[in-house]
């Protein structure tokens, strides 16, 4: 499909030279191509990504989250350009839950990180917006890949924290940030319990002023809750630290403890490993909501299924035997198809 080019468009081949150039127009047109529900879009974005494919992939993918207010774009701002001084190239990418149920966003809707926008060797996009989480996922997944063939080496996924997005970050990232506040007496509270054992570093963040105390209380808090989880896979216990983003304290902190992981999963083959699962995982994402998508879009189902509710709320049937039931008749018509 080389060079297929839909109206309005350039040919895929073009956007493909100018994302590997490092384009950055290049690269943003090619993320709304992706981003795009039209046909014609979708071919031409399958054509791009397939051919960048082999040219990304060279990157440390980090996830960052945190409740609303917890400092995330204050971090990332800093936390940037402290990386562009170490000669990385960054690109930060959002996964934001809220975006379509508001139509304005939790992440996007203040003027964020405005002096790191502003700089040649970082790149800042907004979440796509779509009608699943999988669906912004997907979008977001693959901007990565673009932006990895582009030549970005640090990848910072951001997203907030308080769904289930941050388990979609963690399933496309190499190490996961949770960000948190001290809190009077109340340190382990506010975030799930699932969210901590993903984390592979929490940090403490406006540890400044008054709150330096608390911070470092909070932190050996922290530092104890954290010895109940098990080891993970990677062999990296998690560590927690402390953070300003105001007065730049703990953030070349945060990038040695990345480097520190990187090296130790690295070495230890996780590092690869890993990657293949979430490619792995995130096919068969994308089969398990297209199969939805089959059984739940088809009219016939659709119809029984409504008969089978009223039959269930009127304990005509029980609920197992009303799912065997609709099961049956979808394999039959399944059977006939293949
Ligand atoms: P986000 O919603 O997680 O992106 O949080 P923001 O970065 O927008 O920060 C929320 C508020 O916290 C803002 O008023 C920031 O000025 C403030 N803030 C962010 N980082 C720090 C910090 O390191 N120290 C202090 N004292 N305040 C901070």
């Amino acid at each position: 499909m080389k060079n297929y080019r839909p109206k309005g468009r350039l040919t895929s081949q073009e956007y493909i030279n100018g994302i590997l150039k490092g384009d950055r127009v290049l690269l943003s047109r090619a993320i709304t191509i992706i981003e795009s529900n039209l046909e014609s879009d979708k071919i031409l974005a399958k054509d791009i990504i397939q051919s960048v494919l082999p040219k990304s992939g060279k990157s440390i993918r980090i996830g960052i989250t945190g409740v609303p207010g917890v400092g995330k774009s204050t971090f990332i701002e800093v936390f940037g350009k402290h990386l562009i001084n170490q000669g990385k190239k960054v690109a930060i990418l959002s996964i934001d839950p809220t975006s379509q149920r508001t139509k304005g966003s939790i992440l996007g809707d203040k003027t964020r990180m405005e002096e790191l926008a502003n700089k040649e060797e970082a790149y800042i996009r907004p979440s796509a917006s779509g009608d699943t989480l999988g669906g912004v996922a997907n979008k977001t997944g693959e901007t990565m890949l673009l932006c990895e063939a582009a030549g970005y080496n640090v990848i910072l996924i951001e997203t907030v924290g308080v769904g289930q997005s941050e388990t979609a970050v963690h399933g496309m990232t190499d190490f996961f940030l949770l960000l948190m506040l001290s809190g009077a007496g109340d340190e382990l509270q506010g975030i799930k319990k699932g969210i901590m054992e993903m984390a592979d570093m929490l940090v403490i963040n406006k540890a400044d002023g008054d709150n330096i105390r608390n911070s470092e209380l909070a932190k050996r808090q922290y530092q104890n809750a954290l010895h109940i989880f098990s080891q993970s896979d990677s062999g990296w216990s998690p560590v927690v630290t402390t953070a300003s983003a105001i007065k730049n304290t703990g953030i070349a902190e945060v990038w040695d403890e990345i480097t520190k992981y990187r090296k130790l999963v690295s070495e230890n083959g996780f590092f690869q490993k890993n990657r293949n699962q979430q490619q792995i995982q995130w096919m068969y994402n994308n089969i398990n909501e297209a199969l939805k998508d089959l059984f739940y879009g088809s009219k016939k189902i659709k119809n029984q299924l409504d008969k089978l509710e009223k039959e269930v709320v009127t304990t005509k049937i029980s609920p197992v035997k009303a799912a065997q039931q609709i099961m049956d008749a979808f394999k039959k018509s399944f059977r006939n198809m293949t």
